[in-house]
């Protein structure tokens, strides 16, 4: 046996070796591990002397059991060698991974029996443990076994062992256990290790969720895997994951998301710390409380709200607390008869939010404001009293002559959670006398051939005693050319002389101290046909036969003659020879009614409007462009009247309710108005659609677009005979009480005999629509170049702010249409003006003129003129055309584009610099100084092209300085020149 050759040595491990028995992946369970064993294995040889058991150390000199065999001297071997039974626990698919060394036949000497260089691998299922039981024929082959690296003996001289690993699959396995065997047949082969696993897919966490160990299929379908959310997540969409069978987790889909209070930390869901919350479930982090606001506990969902702040149902948990606001401030009231203008400033403090609205409580108090009760009846708040968005809001309907004290309080979304008492700004008002509500409802009682007689109720506000009331009528035809007034001291009248068979049209109107009030609607009545001699509507008077009818016109007489005592009656005919009563014109006070205090806003256009039917209009082309629609120009052909040019305004389809109503307001002011220079209303068109508005043409459109395309081409006369119209129609104005607010040469429309007429009326729109209106730091929408300072500093509009956009109009107007102000800012008019700045001369401004627009634009609104005085003003000046002569560019002017008339003169500024800084221009004093101008001399010989040089550029200023300069010149030369 000395001959028998050796097959391995294993502690003759080279390191090259090593790699090949590191540990194996996680995805690998074992069923079988023989280097585990450092005990005897005990597997089965068979026969005995085949396979041999033995000892040996690995490459850590741990102890392992080896089986070799090298029976190449002998003829037809057959060794076999089982394992023990291995379990199969749950593997489908099992791998078998053998290393072992093989012996090159080659490098054996004298072999005699047929060398072999591989070995078989068979395996055997089975229910249970066979104990030692072995029949080969019941094993199954699985492979043979070669190897890639065999050794010589001169390889183990050279201490390199050649080591082969080989892994077979057997699969699927369904029985209990299986044995393995190795079946050598003439080979000299050491099994080094035998290791038996199978592979799982191990278990993991992906997007929070958990996933099992998992054994893949024996086939090559994947095992779908359900995920289950990890501790305090949910599923947001079904976890999911495919085992495959090599033990690989593939296609994550779904996810598990954080609860609240809850955020991701590595593979986990972790509460929020203190100060922080998460509101809503999700894989964002928790986030750190808004202010005002604490968590002081860990997994906080929400933050709460620090002492007096608090969270809106509505409010976000990522948004601040916030508390209510602070009161309002700044009340302001503005009375007008027996409505009140509230307005205020926004609180000092909103409480952090945005939604504030402000709410208006009245209440009625007693003198000495002791005892108050909440107003009662009828007192209206334009556009309501709570909820408003705006600061402001107007009181109508109150009683005259009473106290009021108003509360007003600022809310936002967290003013009901508040327990704290409220604030409230609060304005004390009495209101003033007021004229009487319109008569609504009138009555026929009895009609006759010459005579109709009428009742009617009280006005349903009085606002005082009233002393009478005027009835208005006229034949329908005659449409109000020629009509009669009667003074009724009841409520009730009889109209006599009448045409028999016409048609009559009344208006009633009641009068008090106050004043007349809104007129009636016009009423309609007819007399009866010469055929008739009574009819009546009213059952209270009986028709009697035709052969009383002479006793019923003896009564009539009789009633007529009594009433002459009763009534004044008058009549205005342009048919003197017409039977008909004296006229002699009342000296009415009429008033402007505002329509938006109508609660039904088509009532008032059609008490102060005429329908028009669509068909007596004809369009004929585009002539501008208004808020509401297009302005045409066309025709108005009414039923036995004459052609007209007329302007169209329409209102484009697809309107709201509100643009509709603002559209038409228009109307419902303009067609109260009568005057030469007011734009005059024909009619409206509101039951056909378009919905127009119907006015006069004026064929050479809005002033300041004709001035400017007539430069300069005429006379002073024509020019100041143009502003004598529009101080007409705004005398006009005033005296119905009208304020305008928007005066300005664009709102000025001039027609082919160079009338001018002020245009432009409504209410909240007359504002809106004007492309030159700037939001004003209070919120509303201001002209600023053409408006007053206190109605820009509180909205105090009143006529004499009207006689400041005058003023400003005058300079458009002896300017050709020049831009007030030029190009400086709306913020630089407001503070110039406010420091007493003035708009110097046009050029070639007749002094006088410039002195009025300088009266015009006093600080003080009484101390400008009013319309009458400017009126009669112009009319001294066309009179006596010699006093325009006199041109403003004289010294006169820089004087008073100061307010500030501390009595310095022009001429005590001895230098551009100094005069400068009077004028509040420092930047251009720096200029100045900077470049040498420093004497009244050198300063009157400055050019244009000098001041372009020293960087003044301005069209402005460079006007300014250029007539404050020939000023200098000529108080040099002549002394003041008066104006
Ligand atoms: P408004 O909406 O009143 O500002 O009108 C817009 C423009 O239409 C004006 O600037 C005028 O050019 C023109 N326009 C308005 N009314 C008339 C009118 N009665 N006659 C001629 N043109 C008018």
């Amino acid at each position: 046996m000395d001959c028998k050759p050796s097959v391995l040595l294993l502690f003759l491990f080279s390191p090259v070796c090593q790699g090949h028995l590191t540990s194996h992946h996680s995805n690998e369970v074992n069923l079988l591990d023989s280097k585990a064993s450092q005990g005897e294995l005990g597997w089965i040889s068979y026969p005995s002397h085949g396979w041999e058991e033995i000892s040996g150390v690995d490459e850590h000199y741990t102890p392992i059991r080896t089986f070799q065999v090298c029976n190449v001297m002998e003829y037809s071997q057959n060794n076999w060698l089982r394992t023990n039974w291995i379990p199969r626990n749950s593997a489908q698919k099992i791998y078998v991974e053998l290393k072992f060394t093989l012996r090159d036949c080659n490098s054996i000497p004298l072999v005699l029996g047929t060398c072999k260089e591989t070995f078989n691998l068979y395996y055997m299922e089975t229910e249970e443990d066979q104990g030692d039981q072995f029949w080969e024929h019941q094993f199954s082959k699985i492979d043979t076994i070669a190897a890639d690296e065999s050794f010589t003996q001169t390889d183990l001289g050279d201490r390199i062992l050649k080591l082969n690993t080989e892994v077979r699959e057997v699969g699927p396995v369904a029985q209990k256990g299986f044995y393995l065997a190795f079946q050598d047949v003439g080979a000299c082969v050491a099994l080094v290790t035998v290791r038996v696993y199978f592979k799982k897919c191990p278990f993991t966490v992906r997007n929070l969720a958990t996933f099992p160990d998992t054994v893949p299929t024996d086939s090559q379908a994947l095992v779908e895997v359900r995920g289950s959310c990890v501790n305090n997540s949910r599923e947001a969409e079904p976890p999911r994951m495919y085992c495959s069978t090599e033990g690989e987790w593939l296609v994550p889909i779904g996810k598990c998301l954080c609860d609240v209070a809850h955020e991701p930390r590595g593979v986990t869901c972790q509460v929020c710390r203190p100060g922080f919350y998460k509101s809503s479930p999700g894989n964002l982090r928790c986030s750190k409380c808004p202010p005002h606001s604490h968590a002081h506990q860990e997994g906080s969902a929400h933050c709460s709200c620090e002492k007096n702040y608090f969270r809106s149902e509505a409010d976000p948990s990522s948004m601040a607390c916030t508390r209510p606001p602070s009161s309002p401030r700044n009340v302001i009231s503005v009375i007008n008869e027996t409505s009140v203008i509230l307005d205020w400033s926004w609180p000092a403090d909103s409480g952090g939010r945005k939604d504030v609205t402000f709410n208006v409580v009245c209440k009625r108090c007693s003198a000495g404001q002791r005892k108050c009760e909440a107003c009662r009846g009828a007192v209206r708040f334009l556009p309501r009293p709570a909820g408003l968005s705006n600061t402001t809001v107007t009181v109508a309907d109150l009683l005259a002559h009473t106290n009021y004290t108003f509360e007003i309080e600022a809310l936002n979304g967290v003013s009901a959670l508040s327990s704290e008492p409220r604030q409230f700004a609060t304005v004390t008002i009495t209101t003033n006398q007021a004229a009487p509500s319109p008569v609504a409802v009138i009555r026929k009682d009895r009609t006759s051939r010459n005579s109709i007689s009428l009742s009617w109720l009280e006005p349903e506000r009085p606002n005082g005693i009233i002393l009478d009331y005027e009835v208005k009528f006229y034949e329908k035809q005659e449409q109000e050319t020629s009509y009669t007034i009667l003074r009724a001291k009841g409520t009730n009248v009889t109209l006599n002389g009448l045409k028999p068979d016409t048609i009559y049209l009344l208006q009633i109107r009641a009068r008090t101290a106050a004043g007349y009030g809104g007129s009636s609607r016009k009423f309609e009545f007819e007399t009866s046909p010469d055929s008739f001699s009574i009819s009546s509507e009213n059952s209270q008077v009986v028709l009697v036969a035709i052969s009383s009818a002479v006793a019923i016109i003896l009564l009539s007489v009789v009633v007529y003659l009594l009433l002459g005592s009763r009534f004044c009656g008058y009549s205005k005919s342009k048919h003197p020879d017409e039977k008909r009563l004296p006229f002699v014109r009342l000296p009415g006070i009429r008033t402007y009614v505002d329509p938006h205090t109508y609660e039904d806003p088509t009532q008032a256009i059609h008490e102060f409007a005429r329908e028009l039917d669509a068909s007596c209009i004809a369009i004929d082309k585009v002539v501008g462009a208004g808020e509401f629609g297009e302005v045409c120009s066309g025709r108005l052909k009414q039923p036995s009247k004459k052609e007209t040019c007329v302007a169209i305004k329409t209102l484009k389809s697809g309107y709201t309710e509100t643009q509709r109503r603002d559209f038409l307001s228009e109307a419902s002011i303009m067609g109260q108005f009568d005057h030469p220079n007011i734009i005059r209303l024909e009619g409206v068109v509101t039951r056909n659609k378009p919905v127009m508005i119907v006015t006069e043409y004026m064929e050479n459109g809005s002033l300041d677009c004709f001035l400017r395309r007539h430069d300069a081409q005429f006379t002073v006369i024509q020019l100041v005979g143009m502003l004598r119209g529009i101080a007409s129609g705004m005398k006009y104005l005033s005296d119905m009480g009208y304020v305008h607010r928007d005066l300005a040469a664009r709102n000025i429309l001039v027609n082919s005999n160079l009338v001018c007429k002020v245009s432009d009326f409504g209410l909240s729109r007359v504002l809106e629509d004007d492309p030159e209106a700037a939001y004003t730091t209070r919120g509303g929408k201001i002209p600023i170049r053409w408006t007053a300072p206190e109605a820009i500093a509180y909205r105090k509009f009143t006529s004499a702010s009207d006689a400041w956009s005058y003023g400003i109009v005058v300079w458009e107007v002896m300017s050709y249409g020049e831009r007030p102000y030029w190009e400086m800012s709306n913020q630089d008019v407001i503070k110039a003006v406010d420091e007493g700045y003035r708009l110097p001369p046009p050029m070639d401004c007749p002094a006088a003129l410039y002195q009025l627009m300088l009266d015009c634009w006093q600080k003080d609104r009484n101390n400008r003129p009013k319309f009458d005085q400017i009126v009669s003003l112009l009319d001294k000046l066309i009179r006596n055309p010699s006093s325009l002569k006199i041109i403003a560019n004289a010294p006169s002017s820089p004087e008073n584009m100061l307010l500030d008339r501390t009595g310095a003169d022009i001429a005590t500024f001895c230098s551009m610099g100094d005069w400068l800084e009077s004028m509040h221009t420092l930047s251009c004093k720096d200029i100045f100084n900077g470049a040498s101008y420093s004497s009244c001399n050198t300063l009157a010989k400055t050019s244009t092209e000098d001041f372009k040089q020293v960087g003044v550029t301005i069209l402005g200023p460079q006007k300014k300085i250029v007539s404050s300069i020939t000023a200098l010149e000529t108080h040099a030369k002549n002394g003041p020149v008066p104006v």
